[in-house]
């Protein structure tokens, strides 16, 4: 036994590589992102690639070790360069990322100490700068002092933690499903539709509000869906409102729907995932009036704040109707108590061990101030502004002005199909690489569009999707002969 235990731990022993080979590693990695970051601003938003390309890496695991230089050289060609660069200011489409160098300082720091951030009898500090972040939003959003909730890895899970809580703070169950109603539009994140039927709720009847003009959720079509229900006997518990859709960053009327639900006994769920954060900048806070009145909240620090993927956050006005869904006491866990004051992660969300995710986004506030992060939302703002006028002028339709920073907008040419149309503009624009935009259909219309939230975006940048769109423009006549 002894013999064996002598050969396993020095065959393990490179689990702990020494002070020397650290900095070799460490160097290595260092300079590739260095160059990285040097380059960033001329890296295109989007590399064309093919499966083959793909499929040639070799991603595979293997009994011996590889020499850091290959592996760099795989992650290049195999992973950072094809596809989207979300690092890009010239990535414009989807909902863009962040990736604010603080990000990763914070990771790394967080992943070599690996502190315990799931319980607070574990990792006190840990949950504590967490809580303090999550208190922190609240603040922002004006929930109560005692409102808590939870970091997740994205406003996917955070609207998944805020439909179970809101399923068991409303005692839905198998006496009452079939007759329970969730109220939304067709505008909501799709996430919603997804934490529905994970939580067990596809048996509710769900309602999709009409919505107006300008994509907000119809108000009067909210209130006779729920009164015609409760006269039918029906037991209307929840609506979705949308702090800023992903589609078109329209706002829902949040004051009224806060109305309507406090009336009929309703859970009030805000998604602002995309939009939260915007509530920081004064010029635009009053279109987030009536969100301190909901019970739940989606925002997401790897939208808004611009930190890297994989910081979601989950905030609830009265978090026992978290510790409803999420506490659970284990035999093996009970040196843990639930702590009134400081309320673990563990018992407000389904996980127990967890990325310290707090971590990235403390250090970030902490070592730039908030400052910067305001000034950057204010001018994603403004150049959604700026782009709405100038594609405006380039000839282009356009949807409603501008709520936030995304918005929506289609050439129409006189004698081709407009969709086939768009779909050669978003094309073209995708191979030439320079920015990327992305599409969406909006009743059964096909529309570009601009979604502006990349710390890096700046008004050349913007600029520059001007004169590709334009281009694009030029190459789509050609090619449909005009
Ligand atoms: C992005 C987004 C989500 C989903 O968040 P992920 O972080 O991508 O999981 C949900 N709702 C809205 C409005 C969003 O913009």
């Amino acid at each position: 036994m002894e013999d064996i235990l002598k050969k396993l731990e020095a065959e393990s022993l490179s689990l702990e590589p020494d002070s020397e080979l650290r900095a070799l590693w460490r160097n290595k990695v260092l300079q590739y992102t260095e160059d990285f970051l040097d380059n960033v601003n001329t890296l295109n938003a989007f590399n064309a690639y093919s499966d083959e390309q793909i499929n040639d890496f070799d991603f595979g695991i293997s009994e011996n070790p590889t020499n850091i230089d290959n592996l760099l050289e795989i992650i290049k060609h195999g992973v950072d360069i094809p596809g989207l660069n979300p690092a890009s200011g010239g990535h414009l489409g989807y909902i863009p990322g962040g990736g604010i160098y603080t990000s990763a300082l914070g990771d790394y720091l967080a992943d070599i100490f690996n502190k315990f951030a799931g319980l607070y009898y574990a990792g006190p500090g840990a949950v504590k700068m967490e809580n303090t972040l999550i208190r922190w939003m609240c603040e922002i959003m004006g929930f109560p002092k005692q409102s808590l909730g939870n970091l997740t890895s994205g406003g996917s899970i955070a609207n998944l933690i805020a439909v179970t809580s809101a399923r068991d703070a409303k005692n839905i169950n198998c006496t009452n499903i079939s007759k329970s109603v969730i109220y939304i539009t067709e505008q909501a994140h799709h996430s919603l539709d997804k934490a529905f039927r994970i939580a067990g709720l596809s048996e509710t009847i769900i309602r999709r509000v009409n919505l107006d003009s300008e994509f907000r959720m119809d108000i009067k079509h909210l209130e006779i869906l729920v009164e015609n229900d409760v006269q039918a006997g029906l037991n209307p518990f929840m609506a979705v409102g949308s702090a800023g859709t992903t589609n078109t960053g329209s706002i829902d009327p949040l004051d009224e729907i806060a109305r309507i639900c406090s009336k009929y006994n309703m859970w009030f769920h805000a998604d602002a995932a995309y939009g939260g954060f915007f509530i920081l900048v004064d010029e635009l806070k009053h279109k987030f009036k009536g969100i301190e009145k909901s019970d739940s909240i989606t925002i997401d620090p790897h939208k808004g704040l611009f930190l890297s993927y994989g910081t979601g956050a989950v905030l609830v006005k009265n978090t026992s109707n978290m510790v409803k869904t999420h506490f659970y006491q284990a035999s093996y866990l009970q040196d843990a108590d639930f702590d009134e004051n400081e309320p673990s992660p563990a018992d407000l969300s389904p996980e127990l061990t967890k990325h310290f995710r707090g971590m990235r986004m403390w250090l970030s506030l902490k070592l730039l101030g908030l400052k910067p992060f305001v000034a950057a939302l204010h001018e994603k703002y403004y150049l959604t502004q700026y782009f709405y006028k100038k594609i405006k002028e380039a000839g282009f339709e356009t949807g409603p002005e501008p709520e936030l920073s995304v918005m929506i907008y289609r050439y129409v040419p006189q004698n081709t199909d407009a969709d086939l149309f768009n779909k050669e503009i978003v094309e073209f624009v995708k191979n030439d690489g320079r920015v990327f935009l992305s599409s969406t259909t909006i009743n059964g219309k096909f529309w570009i569009r601009l979604a502006v939230l990349s710390f890096r975006a700046r008004k050349s940048t913007i600029d520059t999707a001007i004169s590709v769109l334009k281009e694009a423009v030029k190459h789509a006549h050609s090619k449909f002969g005009q």
